[in-house]
């Protein structure tokens, strides 16, 4: 089952530059429908939202009240400048051009709110069929009292706790092949047992070169490491997919999870457009061997699995998911 959130965010109706081409979902889509020989042709295959929205209780299971509060409150806009960085230290905006807003910030957060229950709407898809995508999802830089990496909130930990409290799940993994380290999941689940988090990064950049302490002087949540963690360095590529198969070994020692949250960024692509990703340039064909292995590591084991879009920027954005969606709906 593939999840779809009708129209997406698009991020340039709120006056924000961040270069997320607004139609890669519909790009996958329209890649996944193409031609005669489609594999989606016939199938029920496709799903929008089913109501299953994510609320304050569920947010209050993972992220402060006080931060939490700021969302549902006046300190709405502040809270969004803050979380997609569009302010300079200087207090002049950056990426940000109130001007050119069709809609105030209050209405991407609600937004924001109806995309994440997306991620809780996949795990159960994923409990009762084996595997669900998700064209959305995969804010893994959302953080107990803040955001940044334009995640407000962390929707794959929301999720699974949402799961555990209703008695869907009492365990679980988080795969993260996203190029940025997967900092707020680790964070947020770091004294958890029963989440084991694996996250494959760039060896160097963001987060991982923010200073160490953070603004009141607390060790940095971003440098937490998570379970596992398998960082990739410039130049590395070739390593890539031996060290995953390494790391994946290494997690099929920890007790079998009740679900998998696959965080599947498109942004190690060598054509990626975000700069801050220039550092880690698979092919797409790495990338789909990277995603098959995983999918068969799961299915293998016969856990159910919970894909999410997360990362990837640019006009080239949709080939990776869409290719692997292509493969393993073809099965
Ligand atoms: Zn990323």
């Amino acid at each position: 089952m593939v999840l779809h959130y009708p129209g997406g965010i698009d991020l340039t109706e709120y006056g924000i530059e961040i270069p997320v081409a607004p139609d890669r979902t519909q790009q996958v889509l329209d890649a996944l429908t193409a031609g005669s020989d489609s594999v989606a042709d016939g199938a029920e295959w496709l799903s929008g939202p089913d109501g299953s929205t994510i609320g304050r209780v569920d947010l209050l299971r993972v992220h402060a009240p006080p931060y939490v509060e700021r969302g549902f409150g006046p300190g709405v806009d502040e809270l969004m400048i803050e979380v997609f960085e569009l302010r300079n230290d200087d207090g002049s905006y950056h990426r940000y051009n109130p001007g050119a807003a069709k809609k105030p910030l209050s209405v991407l957060f609600d937004g924001w709110i109806r995309w994440m229950s997306g991620t809780y709407q996949c795990g159960k898809e994923a409990l009762r069929n084996g595997f669900c995508f998700y064209l959305g999802g995969g804010a893994h830089h959302g953080h107990y009292d803040f955001g940044h990496g334009f995640c407000v909130f962390n929707d794959i930990v929301t999720a699974i706790r949402k799961l555990q409290a209703e008695g869907s799940v009492t365990s679980a993994w988080v795969i993260d092949v996203d190029a940025h380290k997967g900092d707020g999941t680790a964070a947020l689940t770091a004294d958890d047992p029963a989440v084991t988090t694996l996250s494959v990064h760039m060896a160097h950049g963001w987060p991982l070169d923010l200073p160490d302490h953070d603004r009141l002087g607390r060790p940095a949540p971003w440098l937490v490491p998570s379970t596992i963690d398998v960082p990739i360095a410039a130049g590395e590529e070739s390593e890539y997919l031996p060290r995953l198969r390494r790391a994946l070994t290494t997690l099929a020692e920890s007790p079998r999870p009740d679900i998998v949250y696959v965080v599947d960024g498109a942004d190690p692509y060598e054509h990626d457009e975000l700069p801050s990703t220039a550092s880690l340039r698979l092919s797409l064909q790495q990338l789909l061997e990277r995603d098959e292995i995983i999918h068969s590591f799961l299915a293998t084991r016969a856990i159910p699995q919970a894909w999410l879009m997360s990362g990837g920027y640019g006009r080239r954005a949709w080939e990776p998911f869409a290719g692997f969606l292509s493969a393993t709906m073809a099965k």
